[in-house]
């Protein structure tokens, strides 16, 4: 074998390289305006959020878990409430419920499309559930509808877990304003992604916004006057003009995505590996392209052994992890996010994924022999 070409799983020097002089030079701008906690860099950023979201209010803060978090305060979730949340999904979906000293009630997925399955929603409300928390996980859309309508009919609100979703459309209309408050993250892996940790809500809500511009500065809006006990978690302002130049090429980077995704569902249709469903509602922003396949460790070996990275999303579902054995959840309790965790490998995708590199790995998939 000759020197070998390594494709990685994401290359975010390749994303940094293709915008360098635009981002460098914000930078500086934003260096050289003299503010250095929220200001003008974070303000532009979160109008332009909110109207590509067509939301009408966004709040910067400090990363995606404190996002969610902050969302949950805001809507008064605290101890011994419930908050019903996907079965397979980051741990960080669970980690924002416990943070408010509330308990994380899993529902389990629908596998063919990993997304909370609405038709189990129903069984896992009690008196004490507050919130459903559904995640656009893998940036394929959630099913919407029928969650807010059980949230209607149950008195509950909406938290959506946008953090792999930025400019997924759920029947036509963008990610973003359908429930009560969206999350997001920018940490740099994701769609929209920054030079470090960034986070951000979107809501439709005026009161649920106010909460959470005060919630993130110290829970005061007049400095040294603190309304009620809040977090220092504020999107920084070099991290904001860093994402209004991103946020203006994320549609054209997402549709780079969405091609790589159908040439792997082309080129993977009849390899016996199980593919992500897209329901016909569901635009996906592509954060994660996921197959299935029971000979999960060989294919990643198969594909290492050509230089191909490929990554495990997630390998242990939260209930399993050892930060959540003080409760109850035993393993075989939510057998559908086992076998996704046994089963899924995600592949090379990114938006600076060449052609070339895109034959690469199909042409090393079409080899693999289970
Ligand atoms: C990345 C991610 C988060 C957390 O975002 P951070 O900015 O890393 O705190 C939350 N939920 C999901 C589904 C994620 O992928």
């Amino acid at each position: 074998m000759g020197s070998m070409k390594t494709i990685p799983f994401l290359s975010l020097e390749a994303a940094y390289a293709e915008l360098q002089p635009e981002i460098e030079a914000a930078v500086l701008a934003s260096m050289r305006t003299g503010w250095y906690v929220l200001g003008p860099e974070v303000e532009v950023f979160e109008n332009d959020f909110a109207s590509y979201c067509e939301a009408s209010y966004c709040v910067g803060v400090a990363n995606g878990l404190d996002a969610l978090h902050l969302a949950l305060r805001a809507m008064d979730v605290g101890t011994g409430d419930e908050v019903i949340v996907p079965s397979n999904t980051y741990i960080a979906t669970w980690l924002a419920v416990s943070q408010c000293g509330a308990i994380p009630v899993p529902v389990e997925p629908d596998i063919a499309t990993y997304n909370i399955d609405p038709k189990l929603i129903e069984a896992a409300i009690t008196p004490r559930t507050k919130v459903i928390l559904p995640v656009h996980l893998y940036g394929q859309p959630a099913d919407l509808d029928p969650i807010l309508a059980i949230a209607k009919k149950y008195n509950l609100k909406v938290l959506e877990d946008a953090a792999q979703a930025h400019g997924a459309h759920y029947k036509g209309k963008r990610i973003g304003g359908h429930g009560d408050v969206v999350a997001w993250s920018f940490y740099p892996g994701k769609n929209l992604g920054a030079l470090g940790d960034g986070g951000a809500i979107t809501t439709n809500n005026p009161e649920i916004a106010d909460r959470i511009r005060v919630l993130r500065n110290y829970g005061s809006r007049v400095k040294y006057v603190n309304e009620v006990p809040g977090y220092n978690s504020r999107l920084d302002p070099v991290q904001a003009a860093v994402l209004s130049v991103k946020l203006k090429y994320l549609d054209e980077w997402n549709a780079r995505r969405a091609s790589i995704a159908s040439r792997y569902a082309m080129a993977l249709a009849d390899a016996g590996f199980l593919q992500p469903a897209v329901p016909i509602w569901a635009s996906p922003a592509w954060h994660l392209y996921v197959i299935r396949t029971k000979a999960r460790e060989a294919l990643q070996c198969h594909l290492a052994a050509a230089g191909i990275g490929s990554l495990i999303h997630y390998p242990i579902p939260p209930h399993l992890q050892l930060a959540y054995s003080g409760q109850c959840h035993k393993a075989r309790d939510f057998p559908i996010a086992e076998v996704m965790a046994a089963e899924v490998i995600s592949l090379p995708m990114g938006p600076q994924l060449s052609a070339e590199d895109q034959n690469q790995v199909i042409s090393i998939l079409g080899d693999f022999k289970p």
